[in-house]
């Protein structure tokens, strides 16, 4: 694997630029202005000096902030086959066309391929404990990897929701909660468990 490997945050206000080594990566504050950190993504001249031999979305580890490759969990997300739609390719006057059928990923969604970057990073950062809240799919796919990972979490989910469920095991260390209530208050249950240092929750780093 060629390693190219880009380490650098840089604030969308005032374009600082910092190492990732920077200590509250976690927040992602700006240590002058304390507005958000993005990780800066350099301008790729060739893609096959950036592609590394990884499978899946880790082809594109160079370009992702994840600096230690150890913590990668990888299963298969990202290498769905590409079918051929014959049909499709008629009904839009192309001659050719093939899909990615994102069902042919561990968990059957596309949410695998943030589940193992993210549960990657949380190995990364030492995180041992995780909580989220999701109707469905988020969920079952961070719980999925976090079980591979050997992370304990707790997972809620609306009760209205459960059917998305029918088909999760219990786990001891993979809890699951159906709430019979509002989302936002799941949110709030889900922040609570964080500010009381039981778990982490990944809602403020999923970006919503
Ligand atoms: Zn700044």
């Amino acid at each position: 694997m060629s390693i190219q490997k880009n380490r650098c945050w840089e604030c969308i206000n005032c374009l600082y630029r910092i190492d990732s080594t920077y200590d509250d990566e976690w927040s992602r504050k700006c240590p002058k202005c304390k507005n958000e950190l993005i990780f800066h993504v350099p301008q790729v001249d060739s893609w096959k000096a950036i592609v590394t031999d990884l499978p899946g979305i880790w082809r594109y580890y160079n370009l992702l902030p994840l600096f230690s490759p150890q913590h990668i969990i990888a299963l298969g997300e990202g290498s769905t086959p590409p079918v051929e739609s014959k049909r499709l390719a008629q009904l839009l006057g192309v001659r050719r066309l093939w899909l990615l059928p994102q069902s042919a990923n561990p968990t059957g969604t596309f949410k695998d391929l943030e589940a193992s970057f993210i549960i990657a990073k949380c190995r990364e950062w030492h995180l041992t404990r995780l909580c989220w809240h999701s109707t469905g799919n988020t969920a079952r796919s961070y719980r999925h990897y976090a079980l591979k990972a050997g992370i304990q979490n707790v997972s809620f989910y609306p009760l209205n929701c459960a059917y998305k469920w029918s088909g999760a095991s219990h786990h001891d260390d993979a809890l699951l909660f159906a709430y019979d209530g509002p989302f936002q208050q799941i949110s709030t249950i889900a922040k609570n468990l964080r500010r009381g240092g039981v778990l982490s929750t990944l809602r403020h780093w999923h970006g919503n």
